[in-house]
């Protein structure tokens, strides 16, 4: 029983892994066209359109009724603009 070794964080992503819906909006979110560097985008996802997302900001804004700028991070901070040349 490796499981009893894990933090208690780990330890409900695997006792719950197959059980978790995806984000019903991870089809259309304009969030995902915003990352350069995918590794980054997945450690998103992995976390909140895969694992959480009724704790993402995104999700809650645009359930609310309100327009979600694609540059929300679904912690609330916002992405930095790309920079022309970089
Ligand atoms: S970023 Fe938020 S709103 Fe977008 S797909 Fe992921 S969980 Fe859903």
């Amino acid at each position: 029983m490796i499981h009893r070794f894990l933090p208690d964080t780990l330890r409900d992503i695997v006792a719950h892994r197959g059980e978790r819906m995806p984000c019903p909006h991870a089809s259309g979110c304009e969030m995902f066209a915003q990352f350069k560097l995918q590794s980054m985008l997945r450690i998103w996802q992995i976390k909140y359109c895969e694992g959480d997302y009724a704790r993402c900001v995104r999700y809650q804004t645009a359930a609310s009724g309100q327009p979600v700028a694609p540059s929300l991070l679904p912690n609330g901070s916002l992405l930095k603009p790309r920079v022309a040349g970089r």
